[in-house]
């Protein structure tokens, strides 16, 4: 007796992508529930199955749906916010500032319903998802039918989410308890990325992903710098940095892995973690080409990912799995290093065990959940076709096809799409509140970027303190009388330095914005070694806003910053008009005189090379005590053996000015 089906799929050409790489055709495939019944020749799927419903898909591929194994959904939002930049600037000058102002719950819903429209189109069934509000995400994906591994991000900055790494830990286990066994969503653990969290963060994460048998979805070793940083910090690479934390207590999902070695290969294997590779956003961030062909030769389940709308700029699953073939031959010089058949199993069934719901679906096999596409190979660009070599097939999909072919998308046994018509999802309304959308955040930043103090702050750790600075500066042809004169009575050392500073002067155009000054200091040690280095930013009012008799100069000081990020990183962030490099090696005494605390600075000038100064200085909180202050330090530099004449001091504003 014919066994009871929903629906029978007819007439299609089959790529089941199971473990036979079994094709039919004329095949069928039967759906009951939520679930497939079997797959395999119409003619045999006749006789076994009586089906409600039987539908013709003549001139099409019917095939598993494909799996997005990495991306930021919310993220169609921001596509397009800031293009053609380093990813530190890219992330920490623009899409994080902008997440901290405009990731609201209701972004994300609206984000993630646009990205599920998009997936939906390019015949994506199941993805594995790393945001804010995530079950904001998790709902609104749910809603539109999607399947995901939705992680909830957590890292060590304050985010849209969560002021602190605790806050998001507690609100990742209220998550995943929110969403376990629910039959669409499976919650995940998302530290962001070894970078931007802690090892406790790490640790953490872990333990909780294990706790729950949940995935853990991160980034791991996308750059060059992050590993070289890794190298620098913790004295080895990206992946046995993250195994010293536990992270693989979890089943890792690790994007990216671009600069791994050989032996990390190995460490990702034995630990069972899937890998999701992003080739247009490698590609277009310049992170390089990941070892993809060596990873799926030691056995590792890599998938392919879009990565987030920003950093692509769009979701077209199509488009990756061909770049992935492409990418990899160009990287080994081989053409026969990822073929066609090879990229399409890693967008499906690799894919899914890369996201560990490989049990569930990636191919069309009986018992596993309705996840399936039907992919028009009827037109011009996808014609004609050659059934020789069952290669041809995916070949076939992965080089002609493109993801406007896709017609049909069922997940769970349920239609999303029909005939290019979406079910779940109104596109038209959700478009036009994405435009209102952008152009807040285009007002933003357009303010933004008119300032740099905007700018600074909005990189985050600025703090604002301002104060003023009275100082002389005076040129000393021999330093001997001053560093004799410091060991007279009448002046108390309370503590001597010695560093080789390095400044870098920003200048912009309009002097308004002052001046952004990098600053490295090299401290040395009494044998003159380097003993540590500091870092540090800060931004500059207007030079001597005003004079005191005798030359001495005021200054003001606005922000002060600790300079996490490279120097390259604040160039190309800030964009200055001009740029000033000054070195010095600097002696700097903190002393007492007359009950009132001075540094003196004892430069040598290296560049450019102008000889020894003499700087006598004292900060001040408040313009009144700025006055008091003036007449003391001219006294104490006096003291030093050294004359205030207006002319010298002038003479080093005049040199320094000009050398700039
Ligand atoms: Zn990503």
């Amino acid at each position: 007796m014919a066994q009871k089906a929903d629906l029978l799929l007819t007439n299609a050409l089959v790529l089941t992508m199971d473990e036979g790489f079994n094709q039919y055709e004329p095949g069928a495939v039967a759906v009951k529930g939520d679930s497939i019944l079997a797959a395999g020749l119409e003619a045999d799927l006749r006789k076994k199955f009586e089906a409600r419903e039987t539908l013709d898909c003549a001139g099409k591929v019917l095939m598993p749906g494909l799996v997005n194994a990495h991306t930021h959904v919310p993220m169609t939002l921001l596509r397009g916010l800031a293009d053609d930049l380093r990813l530190d600037v890219w992330l920490m000058g623009y899409v994080m500032p902008v997440e901290r102002e405009f990731v609201t719950p209701e972004s994300v819903k609206l984000g993630t319903s646009i990205g599920c429209a998009e997936f939906i189109r390019s015949g994506i069934t199941s993805f594995a998802d790393m945001y804010y509000f995530e079950s904001f995400v998790a709902e609104a994906t749910a809603t539109a039918g999607l399947r995901a591994v939705c992680g909830q991000t957590v890292l060590r900055f304050p985010a849209p989410d969560a002021q602190s790494y605790e806050d998001s830990l507690a609100a990742t286990r209220d998550f995943i308890e929110k969403w376990l066994n629910h039959p669409l969503i499976v919650p995940a653990v998302s530290p962001h990325a070894p970078y931007t969290c802690t090892e406790e963060i790490l640790r953490a994460t872990a333990a909780l992903a294990a706790e729950f048998d949940v995935p853990l979805h991160t980034h791991l070793a996308e750059t060059a710098i992050e590993v070289d940083n890794a190298r620098a910090e913790f004295g080895m690479p990206v992946i046995p940095y993250v195994k010293k934390q536990n992270l693989f207590e979890a089943k890792v999902l690790a994007a990216h892995c671009v600069h791994v070695d050989a032996g990390e290969i190995n460490t990702l294997k034995h630990h069972g973690a899937g890998i999701a590779h992003n080739p247009s956003s490698n590609l277009k961030l310049a992170s390089g080409a990941a070892p993809v062909a060596e990873m799926l030769k030691v056995g590792l389940n890599v998938g392919i990912g879009t990565d987030g709308a920003a950093s692509n700029n769009d979701l077209d699953m199509f488009e990756e799995v061909r770049l992935a073939a492409f990418l990899s031959k160009f990287r080994t010089n081989d053409p026969t290093s990822l073929p066609a058949k090879t990229a399409l199993l890693m967008a499906t069934r690799l894919g899914a065990q890369a996201l560990h719901i490989g049990q569930i679906t990636g191919s069309l096999e009986a018992g596993k959940r309705a996840d399936l596409i039907l992919v028009d190979i009827d037109n011009v660009h996808n014609s004609p076709h050659f059934r020789r070599d069952p290669n041809g097939a995916y070949a076939q999909i992965v080089y002609a096809a493109k993801s406007t072919d896709v017609t049909d998308v069922m997940v769970n046994g349920k239609w999303l799409m029909q005939n290019r018509q979406l079910t779940t999802i109104k596109e038209e309304e959700l478009l036009a509140e994405a435009a209102d959308y952008a152009k807040e955040v285009d007002r933003f930043l357009i303010i933004r970027e008119k300032s740099v103090i905007s700018k600074l702050i909005a990189i985050g750790g600025a703090t604002q303190e301002e104060s003023f600075e009275v100082q002389v500066k005076v040129k000393v042809e021999d330093p001997a009388p001053v560093l004799s004169a410091l060991k007279k009575r009448g002046v108390e050392v309370i503590y001597k330095r010695h560093y080789h500073e390095y400044d870098y002067y920003f200048v912009f155009d309009d002097p308004s914005n002052g001046q952004l000054r990098y600053r490295e200091d090299e401290f040395l040690n009494d044998k003159g070694k380097t003993d540590h280095v500091r870092y540090r930013l800060t931004l500059v009012g207007e030079p001597h806003e005003r004079e005191f008799p005798s030359d001495v100069m005021l200054s003001r000081s606005r922000y002060l910053a600790p300079a996490n990020q490279s120097l390259r990183f604040y160039r190309e962030y800030f964009q200055p008009n001009r740029e000033i490099h000054i070195e010095k090696d600097r002696q700097r005494w903190l002393v007492r005189y007359k009950d009132t605390e001075f540094y003196v600075n004892l430069d040598r000038m290296d560049k450019p090379d102008l000889g020894y100064f003499l700087e006598v200085k004292s900060r001040t909180w408040s313009r009144r005590d700025a006055e008091h202050k003036s007449q003391l330090v001219v006294e104490l530099a006096q003291f030093l053996g050294v004359s205030t004449a207006e002319t010298e001091a002038r003479e080093y504003v005049r040199i320094v000015e000009e050398s700039k």
